[in-house]
This record gives structure tokens, C-alpha cells and sequence, in this order.
């Protein structure tokens, strides 16, 4: 009877020890989750508070943000004349296409009508097309319907070389008859330096013109009418890119 007893007391005793075993395991294997959890944990905010500091870094290494960038380029735009031209506007288009450059090609209606490839091209290439007039005359010295005939041809010529229909116009002379801005819906863009390509040959007098009047939003006014006027824009390209300009349309300077 006592042994029985002794028995049963340890065989109790043997599964307290049982459970305390389980017990014990229980929350040391707890203790180590939670252990785990806060360690992973820790891990992950460094690594938050990290990523987040070399983000800042990022943004603050010296680099200028897009905005700034904007801010900082000096645009200025190329503008030509009178085209397209079967002997130089290719060439134009050539030496703009190797520079990266876009320009403004204010076109003559019966010229487009003539080289409506050209205009394709320089379209395709990512150039703005404007027009000039369908020949070149004094649409002042034209009757209203006269003026309006002269832009609507030559609008319908740019549509069927290049799909789409212009939005800017330079009048030859800068002649233009304001009160029909609202007839032909058209914006009117002049010039903030003429060179007088058109009047000498000499391709460093023209780049001399425009370099000394040259600033910030400059319009510069040129022809691809001749060998002197392109190789002068490709050298006024050349040097204003390296002094920081960027070359736009006249679109994308008025738009600012
Ligand atoms: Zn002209």
C-alpha cells in the first residue's frame, strides 16, 4: 500500500516534471519568437531610416532636381526663312539631325508645294513648321481675302506634305495684317536678331552678328536660301551649345 503510494506519488511527480518540461520549452520557444520578431523588426526600420537617408542623399548629392534643370537651361531658337530649299534645307537637316538641334521653318506655300518631302522630313524630324506666305510679297500691300488666300494656301501645301496644319506664322518683312490674327486663327512670330544672311556670303560675319546680340529667348532669323547662311548655323550651333544653350522650336520658347 505505501509502496503503492510511493509510486503513484512519484509517477505524479514524474508528470509535473512533464509538464514544467512543457511548460518551460513553451516559453522559451515564445520568448525566442518574440525575440526573433523585435530583431527582424529593428532590422527592417534601419534599413527604412537607411533607404529613406540615401534617397534624401539622392536628392541632395549636388544634382540638380528636373526643376532646377528647367530653370537653368538657356533656350534659344533658330528660325529659317523662305523653304524649303531643294539645294540647302537637306543639308539644313543633315547637320540639325547630327547636332540633336530643332529649329523653325516658316516655309513659302509654293515652295512646299515644289519639295513637299522636304517639309515631310523636317516635319518627321521633330522641326516646327510655320508659315511664311505662298509667295513671297507684302500681305499688307494685299487685300484682306488677298492676305488670307496667301495663308490658307500655303497651310493647305503644309498639311498635304506633313499631315498637319500650322499654328505660326512669320509674314515676309514682318508684314503682317493684325486684324486677321482671328480670321486665320494663326499666332504671329517675329525675330529678336536678323543677321542679314540673306545679303553676304560670308558665313563668319552672320555667326559674328548673332553671337554678339545673342542672349537668353533669343529668335534668331536666317535662310535656308544659301551655302554661307547654313554653314553659319551649324558654327552659331556649335558654339552656343558649348556655351550652355539648348536650341528649341519657337514653339516650345513661347510656351514658357
Ligand atoms: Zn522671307
Amino acid at each position: 500500500m505505501q509502496r503503492a503510494f510511493f509510486m503513484n506519488y512519484f509517477q505524479i511527480d514524474d508528470l509535473k516534471k512533464k509538464i514544467v518540461c512543457a511548460v518551460l520549452i513553451f516559453v522559451g520557444a515564445l520568448l525566442l519568437g518574440i525575440g526573433v520578431a523585435i530583431v527582424v523588426e529593428r532590422a527592417q526600420t534601419e534599413r527604412g531610416i537607411t533607404e529613406q537617408t540615401s534617397s534624401q542623399q539622392d536628392a541632395s548629392n549636388g544634382q540638380p532636381s528636373k526643376i532646377q534643370q528647367d530653370e537653368q537651361v538657356k533656350k534659344v531658337a533658330l528660325t529659317f526663312d523662305d523653304g524649303p530649299n531643294p539645294d540647302y534645307t537637306g543639308v539644313l537637316l543633315d547637320g540639325l539631325k547630327e547636332r540633336g538641334v530643332k529649329v523653325t521653318f516658316f516655309v513659302l506655300g509654293s515652295e512646299v508645294e515644289l519639295y513637299p518631302e522636304l517639309v515631310r522630313r523636317a516635319s518627321e524630324e521633330g522641326h516646327l513648321i510655320g508659315v511664311h506666305a505662298y509667295r513671297h510679297v507684302n500681305l499688307r500691300q494685299l487685300s484682306d481675302a488677298q492676305a488670307i488666300e496667301q495663308v490658307d494656301r500655303t497651310n493647305g501645301a503644309i498639311y498635304r506634305a506633313t499631315g498637319q496644319y500650322a499654328s505660326y506664322i512669320r509674314p515676309p518683312y514682318g508684314c503682317w495684317k493684325e486684324d486677321l490674327d482671328y480670321e486665320v486663327q494663326m499666332v504671329e512670330v517675329l525675330w529678336d536678331i536678323d543677321p542679314r544672311d540673306w545679303a553676304t556670303t560670308s558665313s563668319n560675319l552672320v555667326v559674328q552678328r548673332v553671337l554678339n546680340e545673342v542672349e537668353e529667348n533669343s529668335i534668331i532669323l536666317l535662310h535656308d536660301a544659301s551655302k554661307s547662311s547654313v554653314q553659319a548655323a551649324f558654327t552659331i550651333i556649335d558654339t552656343l551649345q558649348n556655351q550652355g544653350y539648348t536650341f528649341v522650336t519657337v514653339e516650345e520658347l513661347l510656351l514658357e
